[in-house]
């Protein structure tokens, strides 16, 4: 049996498509097959994904500047619509210049590949984005993983880092993709700073949402204080990209260093230009981000009340922990029959034992649709056998 023979077997004991289809564009109620369902599991926060205004944006820039762009930023696939997006990136996280990679997966793997190397000690909390896993993966530091949200640990694991001479990144989503809480950013500011180690903050589910739009880090008094701050085009920003802003310093190395930014074709700049019209947006109409923290709330109230252990939500993510996997099914597929959609997040993406429905009501959503939300995901006692 051939390796490929092999893992297709494997494969097959998935029932089903593992992959679901929309069809239509993003927006508070979705087509899927012959069905309309809520969306409640998007990562579009802003509801801008299906934005006419971006949209526009975009067509004009692909007839202005071509659909591809055909060559690495590195060679000729930078255009001044990408410089100007990047001045715009910097200007929104304050700081002095922002790099634009691809995606935001590609963001945090050529950063953190590109500074750091054997010897150097990554400081990682143990619910960071895969992205931010791979990239230590791929740089041959040693990976020091702390228990969530542990700053004690941290502290610890850069101290003893810091005694044998290694350099060291702290590297933290702001808010979490999964369980929707923050990090603890005061604390590993102050590491950072008594411990000469550089920090790194993912704000890939802030930017858009809090601080008026500049993420976590603002939001909390913190702008600057965080020498890496890696953010995505493709949540609250409605398109795809994903960039990261620091000093001039820092951006002037990644565009030299970072095998991302190097080897891989730069953002077609329709999406730049989509980009671009979604930060005016979120400028002049701050009720969007408002309004996704608001109905987050209204959910995790309502979901709460209806007997689910759900915490208190910092941003636009709720996470409703089920516990087991097919449980987790259940709930999701009850879900969808009551005209939601809300997919099971399972192992290995969580730990075992907490698979849940991770929630994500939009800017675009009424009070009836969350509180239809809440009726559709039945309750705990519904559903246990
Ligand atoms: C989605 C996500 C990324 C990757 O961003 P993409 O633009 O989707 O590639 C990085 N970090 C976190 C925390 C994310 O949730």
């Amino acid at each position: 049996m051939s390796l490929v023979t092999d893992r297709a077997a494997l494969a097959r004991a998935w029932h089903g498509d593992p992959v679901l289809r929309l069809g239509s564009r993003p927006g508070p109620a979705v087509a899927v097959g012959d069905e309309t369902l809520l969306l409640m599991c998007s990562n579009d926060y802003l509801g801008l994904a299906g934005d006419p205004r971006l949209a526009a944006a975009a067509a004009e820039a692909a007839h202005d500047w071509g659909t591809g762009a055909g060559a690495s930023s590195r060679v000729s696939g930078a255009t001044e619509l990408h410089a100007r997006l990047e001045a715009r990136l910097a200007q929104l996280k304050g700081c002095e210049d922002a790099v634009l990679f691809s995606s935001g997966y590609l963001a945090n793997l050529g950063t953190i590949a590109a500074l750091t190397t054997e010897g150097d000690v990554v400081v990682s909390d143990e619910l960071n984005h895969a992205s931010i896993v791979d990239g230590c993966r791929l740089s041959g530091a040693t990976i020091a993983v702390y228990p969530h949200g542990d700053a004690a640990a941290c502290r610890r694991h850069v101290i003893a880092a810091r005694r044998r001479g290694a350099g060291v990144l702290i590297v933290t989503d702001s808010v979490f993709s999964m369980d929707g809480d923050l990090a603890p950013l005061a604390e590993l500011v102050a590491i950072a700073d008594a411990h000469d180690a550089s920090l790194m903050v993912d704000e890939a589910h802030a930017t858009g949402v809090l601080g008026g739009g500049r993420g976590a880090l603002a939001a909390l008094g913190f702008k600057g204080r965080a020498e890496v701050v890696m953010g995505t085009c493709s949540k609250a920003l409605g398109a795809a990209g994903g960039f990261v802003a620091g000093s001039t310093g820092l951006c002037r190395f990644l565009r030299l260093r970072a095998r991302p930014y190097v080897f891989d074709t730069a953002q077609p700049a329709p999406v730049s230009a989509a980009v671009l019209a979604a930060l005016d947006v979120i400028a002049s109409e701050p009720w969007r981000a408002e309004r996704a923290c608001h109905n987050a709330r209204r959910l995790a109230a309502g979901l709460d009340r209806a007997g689910w252990h759900v915490a208190e939500p910092d941003a636009a993510v709720v996470a409703l922990v089920v516990g087991g996997a097919s449980a987790a099914v259940a709930v999701s597929d009850r879900a969808r029959a009551h005209g939601v959609l809300a997919p099971p997040i399972l192992p290995p993406a969580v730990a075992a034992g907490t698979a849940r429905i991770r929630l994500c009501p939009t800017a675009l959503h009424s009070d009836a649709d969350v509180d239809s939300a809440v009726a559709a995901l039945g309750t705990p006692h519904e559903m246990s056998p």
